[in-house]
Formats: C-alpha cells, structure tokens, sequence
C-alpha cells in the first residue's frame, strides 16, 4: 500500500449524498453504472475506504470517538481526473490568437524554457496544485518540461500534498529552440533517473513523455519505446492528430508510415500504459487499431475549441464494437479551465456539433472512473468504493443563485448532474479530500465592504 503510514490509524466519516460508478454508462444503463446513496457514509481509515453506504445501516460501525462532517447540500463524489495536462503552461492560458504550431512556438516554448529555475518551477507548480484542489482535481496526468527539475518539484509538490499524480519530462530533440531540447540519449538518461527517484515513491507514477512525432527524432522515439519496455508499469503520454496541419507535418517527417498513429505504432509506443491527447483527427482505421492496442485517449474540448484545432467524435472511440478508452483533460495552458466540470460542459457541447448527447452520467464517467479505467488506476481511484483510496470531491448544487435556482426544478440525479455539469465551476466545489483528509475547503463569501457613508448625510431608507 502506498498510503501515508502513522502510528495510530486515522478514521474520518464523511454524510451527504454519495453519487459513485460501478460500471461503463456508454455500455450499460445508468442504473446498472452508477451507485446513488442519497443519504450515505463513507468511513475512511489510514487513507483508504473501509465502507461506505447508506447512513442508516453504517452508523452503528463508526466508533464513537470518530466525528461525522456532513454535508446536507451536496453531491459527493470520487476525485475529478484530468487526464491531460502541463503544469508548465499554466502562465500562458488565455494567451491571444494562434493556431497549434504557431501556439508552440509563440507562447509554449519561451516559457517552458523558464522551467530550468527551481524557484519558477516552484511558483508555478504551487498555483497549479492549488488550482487542481479548488477544482477538485484529485489525480491529473501531466507534461513537464524538458527540464528534468521541472519533473522534481512536479513531484515533489505532489508527494507533498499526497496526490496521486502521474508525470513526466518531455522529450524532445528537434524542432523546438535549442535550449530546450535534449537528445535521445540525455532524454533516455535523464528519464532513467527520474523513474529511479520518482516512480512509485508514495503516490506518483512516472510518465515517459515525449512531446509529439514533430519534435523528436526516430532515435528518441526508439528510446522511449525502451525506456517503457524496461518500466512497462510507467505510463506513456503523447499527442496525437490534434490539428489538420500538424497531421500534415508528421506525414511529411515520415513519408514511410501510413499516418500519424502509425508512426507510434511503429516504434512501438501504443498498449495498454499509452494515452493520447486530442485524437481529434484519428480515421476509422487509427481509430481500430487504438482499440487493438489497448491505447486511452484523453479528449480535450476547452483546448480543442480554444485552438480551433475540431471536434473530438467521442462516440466513434465509445463504440461496442472496438472500444476506446476515453477520459477528459483540461489541457491547460491551450485549455481554458481548471474545472472539470466547465470541461465536461464544453464536452457536451462539441459532442452535439457532432450530432451526439452526452447525458449527465456518461460526462462524470469521463471525468472519474472512466479516466481512471484509461490510466490503469481504476483499482485505486475514480470510484468511491472499499479498499480504494479516499479521494472525494463534495459539489454544491447552490453553489451560486443561478445554480440554486435551476437545482430547485430537476426531477432526476441525472438531471442534477447535468446542471451542475452546465452551470457549474470552480464556485460549485465545496470540498476537496485527499485521502481522507480535507485538502481544501471553499471559504464563505466574504460580505461586500459596507460604504463609507458620511456622518452628515444619510441616505433616505
Ligand atoms: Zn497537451
């Protein structure tokens, strides 16, 4: 077990309304998916869940010493899952008006190139867990820089607040400025030692990550194909038919391989421990073999959108006949939220310019278990369930007026989650646990400062 291990065990129990997935609702109802406790206790031990049901029949078990925190207007959930990220990009969301490659060159690589500075990384990693938590992001898979303390104080931060993250340094070796570019044998050496230091120390998992097929040469991604056969319980992230140019430029790079997926096929990149972000432009037939493989795909809408890069078919790789595992990510900083939630919005939406709905449940799937089934972590997380680690988020259904308001009127759980999926943000996030414990806290709104109203006129009441 990689909890936090103490001299006397620490129990926590948590009251509201326990909304968790036993199952895949893209392939099977929803009542046969999605466990609904509406009146429900989790009993946490040491980290990890040790029960959790309805009040009424665990309440006798708690030990009387333990306190209840109940939350009466809430849903309570397992951690969100982003599950494509760079922490390092965080200082560049909303940065005006470039299409992929010209976003890369423009904003992505000057500021990546500040990451060599520990006290930078240090900064920027901070406000991004920070961002994670109010979010109630509790796990998230992320891109470094090429910077291999980039990939330090990554985990550092993160065994410092006991998240289960995934991450690793990005390799490249061409394309992109000198200084921040390695070479495949300093990218294999570097990456060699930070899966020694990092991978499987408390909650991490390393990610062998290089960039995309543009800016690494055959050589490097033969290293990390290496690299993943020598760790084959790391994951391996990449990008992949984000934008019809940059599909275009891979081809041109490697004129022998049949299309962009081909060219990780090759080298041997794809299986079960791979995620692709985007995918946006996968044919039919990368979408098959994506299925073969065992390959997860993480859709990114904000990003999608932001960038004008196109739709994501999500109901072409959630098929019965060669299904893909899917889940969602942020992709900050092209991405413009944190938020889960406003992600799983703007999934909604792409989903319906492509002539698909995306009910309520099947997007909290994408952003819990289903993230988690794509990462190879579904044993541990995306699921409130025994033995799996306490990792909640608690959600407000009135969290703002508007969203007070619209909850009044619905009729369903799956109507509630779908308001809160449209309406809802960062504001709708009471709470976030990590491992049990309470890792953030919304505070209460601060009433408006009362004017300065002079002594010697009052204004008529
Ligand atoms: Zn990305």
């Amino acid at each position: 077990m990689s909890h936090k291990k103490s001299s006397h065990t620490r129990e926590t129990a948590i009251r509201g309304h326990i909304v968790t997935f036993t199952g895949d609702p893209f392939f099977h109802p929803a009542n046969e998916s999605l466990r609904d406790i509406p009146d429900g206790l989790i009993l946490v031990q040491d980290g990890i869940t040790q029960a959790v049901g309805p009040y009424d029949s665990l309440i006798a078990q708690l030990d009387k010493n333990v306190v209840v925190t109940t939350y009466s207007d809430g849903l309570i959930t397992a951690g969100f899952i982003d599950m494509h990220t760079h922490y390092v990009q965080a200082s560049i969301i909303a940065s005006f008006g470039k299409h992929l490659i010209d976003w890369l060159n423009h904003y992505t690589f000057p500021e990546e190139a500040r990451f060599s500075n520990r006290e930078y990384a240090t900064t920027i990693a901070r406000i991004f867990f920070d961002e994670l938590l109010r979010n109630g992001t509790t796990t998230a898979l992320v891109f470094c820089s090429v910077s291999p303390q980039s990939v330090d104080v990554f985990f550092e931060e993160a065994s410092r607040r006991n998240m289960r993250m995934l991450g690793g340094k990005v390799l490249m070796d061409r394309n992109a400025p000198p200084a921040i570019l390695d070479t495949a044998q300093s990218g294999y050496d570097a990456s060699k030692r930070l899966i020694a230091q990092w991978h499987g120390y408390g909650r991490n998992t390393y990610a062998i990550t290089p960039r995309f097929a543009p800016t690494s040469s055959e050589a490097q991604l033969e290293a990390a194909a290496a690299l993943h056969r020598e760790h084959p319980d790391t994951i391996l992230q990449t990008h992949v038919s984000e934008n019809i140019a940059e599909v275009d430029w891979v081809q041109s790079l490697y004129p022998n391989r049949q299309g962009y997926l081909d060219v990780y096929d090759h080298f041997g990149l794809l299986g079960n421990r791979t995620v692709l972000a985007h995918g946006v432009h996968l044919t039919a037939r990368e979408n098959a073999r994506c299925s073969e493989t065992g390959t997860a795909i993480a859709h990114c809408p904000t990003s999608n959108s932001f960038l004008g890069s196109g739709l994501f078919r999500v109901e072409l790789a959630k098929n019965t006949e060669k299904p893909i595992r899917v889940g969602l990510g942020t992709d900050i900083g092209a991405g413009t939220r944190f938020s889960m939630l406003e992600t799983m919005g703007e999934a909604y939406k792409v989903a319906e310019m492509t002539g698909f709905s995306l009910d309520g449940v099947k997007l909290l799937y994408l952003a819990t278990l289903g993230a988690a089934e794509s990462l190879g972590i579904a044993d541990k997380v995306g699921s409130i369930a025994v033995g799996k680690e306490a990792d909640f988020v608690v959600l407000d259904t009135k969290a703002t007026p508007l969203l007070a308001f619209r909850s009044q009127q619905v009729e369903s759980l799956q109507e509630q989650l779908f308001v809160l999926e449209i309406l809802g943000d960062d504001r709708a996030v009471a709470a976030t646990y990590i491992a049990g414990e309470l890792a953030y806290r919304r505070a209460r709104q601060a009433p408006p400062p009362h004017p300065k109203l002079s002594t010697s006129k009052k204004e008529p009441v």
